[in-house]
């Protein structure tokens, strides 16, 4: 059978299409017939190298497909299930997994980063990553979902503990992660002002809910966040770019108000001026994927049909490597999917 592979660090050419030996499901496994992976940022920079990937491995963090194989002990699934699949790997043991925060477990993992990922015709997976595709989701949709869903749900319902009213701003209105928020943010009553680089995207973001759209190319972003919100500024800033977007966040911030961020794709160094963040009494959140509520959460909102995974465009699985490239060129408007239908 065939997989997506890297073998070494670097551009798009290290990533191969290659054949593996087809795995067998032990106790508590299955096999999956994989039709459908979507692409974060997460697998350019498990490409590209960051620490704790070992090689070879299988790239892909996101997916869907159809139980074909059940080891022993596998008893809430069976074959010709149609599952999507979770990304987020944790022991199930500890404190924060017990609690339901396995996105707080002390050897949580991503598939794709820290062990072999779903890009591949089948793969083997435990039970406990699995869960039933809801019917009127395609494949491609259901593989678009999980890691953003829980990601958006997590930082604006979990962590930035939205209400009704709420300003909120995004930025990369745009991207996978971002599309998702601005629809979480719309079903629970807020108000979003959505960011990107173009009017087609703008207009999308718009088409999904947002209030008010900003060109950060043309346009300022935190005077239209001053004029739109009464000069009070944002409740809400939804963070995953880092340096280069960082002192408008803080700047557009309102009294009171929580920046959250899972992410840092132009750099991780930021600076923080502490007067104003205690004078204004202002929240930093960190949040990274989901807990099993946020999971559930996300999912529940895409049962009652009041968010969907927004796709931009698919690729045959086979194409990876012009996946790639084209969500590094960061034209789409949302998910980058890789298909095997
Ligand atoms: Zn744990």
């Amino acid at each position: 059978m065939k997989a997506v592979r890297i073998h070494e660090h670097g551009d798009v050419d290290v990533i191969k299409w290659e054949d593996i030996d087809t795995p067998f499901p032990g106790p508590n496994k299955v096999l999956i017939d994989i039709k459908a992976g979507a692409l974060n940022h997460l697998d350019i920079w498990v490409r590209g190298g960051i620490p704790g990937v070992s090689l070879p491995l299988i790239l892909g963090s996101d997916g869907s497909g159809i139980v074909a194989e059940k080891g022993a002990d596998v008893n809430g699934f069976s074959i010709g299930d149609e599952v999507m699949i979770n990304p987020l790997i944790s022991c199930g043991e500890c404190d924060h997994c017990v609690k339901g925060h396995e996105n707080l477990c002390i050897s949580m993992g991503v598939l794709g980063e820290s062990c072999d990922g779903i890009f591949a015709e089948k793969i083997i997976i435990n039970e406990r990553q699995l869960i039933h595709k809801p019917e009127f989701l395609s494949f491609e949709e259901a593989a678009a979902f999980l890691l953003v869903g829980q990601t958006a749900y997590q930082m604006l319902i979990e962590r930035a503990k939205i209400t009704i009213n709420n300003w909120v701003l995004i930025w990369g209105a745009g991207s996978g992660v971002g599309s998702i928020a601005i629809q979480i943010a719309k079903a629970k009553g807020a108000r979003v002002i959505a960011v990107s680089s173009s009017k087609e995207k703008l207009d999308k973001a718009a088409a999904l809910g947002a209030d008010v759209t900003v060109d950060h190319s043309t346009q300022d972003v935190l005077k239209i966040v001053k004029e739109s919100t009464n000069g009070f500024g944002a409740n809400i800033v939804f963070e995953h770019v880092g340096q280069d977007t960082w002192d408008i966040s803080m700047r557009s911030l309102s009294r009171g108000g929580r920046v959250v961020t899972c992410g840092a794709t132009t750099g991780p160094k930021v600076n923080l001026n502490l007067t104003h963040l205690f004078i204004k009494q202002q929240t930093v959140l960190g949040s990274t994927m989901g807990s099993q509520a946020s999971l559930e959460g996300a999912i529940g909102l895409l049962r009652q049909k009041k968010i969907k995974p927004v796709i931009d465009r698919v690729f045959p699985m086979c194409e990876i490597r012009s996946a790639h490239k084209y969500l590094e060129s960061a034209d789409q408007f949302g998910k980058v999917v890789v298909s095997r239908q």
